[in-house]
């Protein structure tokens, strides 16, 4: 597992907190590199650690700082170099920039989009956002109480949202238009989140489902569908041609 870890990374939700607060931005970077090649020459791990640096829109004569001195967007930065520097294969991103401001995650997102492109990266992109996921994922994986709800390519999900959560998560999206953002009508949610140690029977959706039926209660969905859009509900599903 610890040859494979190499090329699996994370990035975090809280920049600030993920950050060793006594190690300095450039050991916090060279870490990972220091464990997985300790016979690497301290001048050769200083020169990758300041080439990401520089990848990432860091400074390179900002690598003896301490994170304290970084905005929360620079922070992420330096977790996302940390993340780089061993050129994983995947980097799963929990909830990257839901503890920035809107013109900061702007910056992260295009970042971590670059990145992926020139490093030929896959990210896997968690976040309650449903327009950073619309602008930054490729397949979308809907998911409710551990659950797959639904699962589809990026424009099957967002262009016709089917099962019955996602079309209630959909309605709560903002529209830029102030006229359709007036007109539009939210499907609120009865009820709570059931408890995941103790999860309804059948679909577990069906407590808060408005389509909910006594087949609901007995059968458990999987998804179904195409490979490019697949729903997991009894009632709605996507049309296969
Ligand atoms: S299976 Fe039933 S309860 Fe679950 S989402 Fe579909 S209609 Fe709703």
């Amino acid at each position: 597992m610890r040859l494979k870890r190499k090329d699996i990374q994370m990035i975090f939700q809280d920049p600030l907190a993920s950050l060793n607060p006594r190690m300095t931005v450039g050991d916090i970077i060279a870490e990972p590199l220091r464990t997985y090649y300790p016979e690497m020459k301290k001048p050769k791990v200083q020169n990758e650690v300041r080439a990401i640096m520089k990848k990432v829109g860091l400074l390179s004569n900002q690598i003896n700082r301490y994170p304290h001195e970084f905005s929360g967007g620079q922070c992420q930065r330096i977790g996302i170099a940390r993340a780089l520097i061993l050129k994983p294969k995947i980097i799963i991103c929990d909830e990257p920039v839901s503890a920035l401001d809107v013109s900061i995650q702007a910056q992260v997102i295009n970042l971590l989009q670059d990145v992926q492109e020139e490093m030929g990266l896959a990210l896997i992109f968690i976040a309650h956002d449903l327009s950073v996921i619309k602008h930054i994922a490729d397949r979308v994986l809907v998911m409710y109480l551990g659950n797959a709800a639904e699962l589809g390519l990026n424009k099957a999900v967002y262009g016709n949202p089917t099962h019955p959560y996602t079309k209630a998560l959909m309605s709560a999206v903002p529209l830029p238009d102030p006229i359709a953002e007036r007109n539009k009508v939210i499907q609120l949610l009865e009820g709570d989140l059931p408890s995941p140690i103790n999860p309804p029977s059948g679909c577990v959706f069906r407590t808060r489902c408005p389509l909910a039926d006594e087949e609901c209660a007995q059968i458990k969905p999987v998804l179904e569908g195409t490979i490019n859009h697949r729903v997991a509900c009894l009632k709605n599903k996507v049309e296969v041609a």
